[in-house]
């Protein structure tokens, strides 16, 4: 059994899939472990790291991609520079494994079922107990969640803490937290780490007590619909849940220094929380950080990569805050990653077991076939789009 670990190609990603530690874990259970040279080189681990840990370095990419069986990533594959695609360079029956956003995406799915390919998606994997240790989404959103704290109290022409000085009293940064899920309760601890006041919402009720054992106050609308949805995330709400929300949340905003917005619904554009007319009512100085810049914004301002500046209020909409930790975001990312594969691989030999709840949440494609009903429906719906265009 062999794995494979690619360099990413993707300009603004710094992760690597395993990292050397983990790899010497694999090796001493008897797999075989290649890693594509100056795989870990932007997450500052070295070819040499990965040598002294068992690894075969592979600087043939084409060897690497189409002689393992097992291939590991960390984004979606990418065409190269001689513009082939990294997808066909997989031997047919190969097992793909990383964030390869299917859903956003369902194109790259049919082509990796084309393939032959199995495709394991690790935003598929399901939000269980079992599954907590392979949860990569949780474990790369609470690094997006810290370093949108970091970059607001960078960007912020204000002290976060309250500081009783010979030159007088400083009191503490206002921090309004919008989406309380896993990226919202990091930042909410690290603001308050920090020494802000801070204050959370969300549409889940479920967070309330959460984000009180957190430290912040939990900002409620009540609503009179369901917004829970199957698996804990949230639902789409009605247009009038949505209007009650904006009334009660505007006041929240316009007195806050900090607004960071992390609001998600699975499947669909990022929800408007913050119109221009409340940005427009902020103070000057305020910062706007919008965890959702790459699924369409929270804010009406935001635009993704960039720091906008409107009415005296900055709007950040960072990308891929997660390969901006590296370090940690691969050592968690590879934990995830080896015990997902402790399900893969039993006495040594790949078995894709779909009778594992986890593998048959996870798994996208397999011999030939897209076999996740909501990838299939994400398909259908952009092939119907694109004839109607
Ligand atoms: P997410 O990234 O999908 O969304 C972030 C947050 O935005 C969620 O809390 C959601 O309720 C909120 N949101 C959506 N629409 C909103 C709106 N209009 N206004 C305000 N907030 C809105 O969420 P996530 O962080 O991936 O977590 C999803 C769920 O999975 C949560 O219930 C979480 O507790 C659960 N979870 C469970 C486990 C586990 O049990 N192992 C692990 C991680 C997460």
């Amino acid at each position: 059994m062999r794995i494979g670990v690619a360099k990413e190609i993707e300009v603004c990603e710094r992760r690597v899939a395993l990292i050397p530690d983990t790899v010497a874990r694999l090796i001493k259970k008897g797999l075989e472990v290649w890693v594509e040279a100056g795989a870990g080189e932007r997450a500052f681990f070295s070819d040499a790291d990965y040598e002294t840990a068992g690894a075969t370095i592979v600087a043939d990419t084409t060897k690497l991609w189409g002689e393992v069986d097992i291939l590991l990533k960390v984004g979606t594959p990418q065409e190269q520079e001689n513009g082939h695609s990294e997808i066909d360079l997989l031997k047919k029956g190969a097992v793909l494994i990383g964030f390869l956003n299917p859903l956003g995406n369902p194109q790259l799915a049919q082509r990796l079922a084309e393939r032959q390919i199995s495709a394991i998606a690790m935003e598929m994997i399901p939000r269980t107990t079992r599954a907590q240790s392979m949860d990569a989404l949780s474990s790369q959103a609470s690094i997006a969640g810290y370093k949108a704290v970091l970059i607001a109290a960078a960007t912020l022409p204000k002290y976060f803490p309250m500081l009783t000085t010979a030159a007088g009293t400083i009191p503490p940064a206002k921090v309004f937290i919008m989406g309380a899920g896993v990226a919202g309760l990091q930042a909410i601890a690290t603001a308050r780490r920090l020494g802000a006041v801070v204050e959370a919402f969300d549409i889940r009720p479920a967070v309330k007590e959460e984000v009180q054992s957190l430290g912040a106050k939990f900002v409620e609308v009540k609503l009179e619909e369901e917004t829970t949805a199957a698996g804990g995330y949230a639902k789409e709400i009605s247009e009038q849940s949505k209007q009650r929300t904006q009334e009660v949340v505007t006041s929240h905003i316009q007195n806050s220094d900090v607004v960071i917005t992390t609001a998600q619904v699975p499947g669909k554009k990022a929800p408007l929380l913050v119109t221009e007319d409340m940005v427009m009512g902020m103070k000057p100085g305020s910062v706007i950080v919008d965890l959702a810049a790459e699924q369409g914004g929270n804010c009406a301002c935001t635009e993704a990569g960039k720091d906008i500046l409107k009415n005296g209020v900055t709007i950040v909409g960072p990308i891929n805050l997660p390969s901006s930790v590296p370090i940690h975001a691969s050592q968690l990312y590879a934990k995830n990653l080896t015990s997902l594969m402790a399900l893969l691989i039993k006495d040594g030999q790949l078995e894709v077991d779909f009778s594992d709840d986890i593998i048959d949440a996870a798994c996208i494609t397999h011999g030939g076939e897209i076999r996740n009903s909501r990838v299939q429906q994400a398909l259908e719906a952009t092939n119907k789009q694109s004839v109607t265009s």
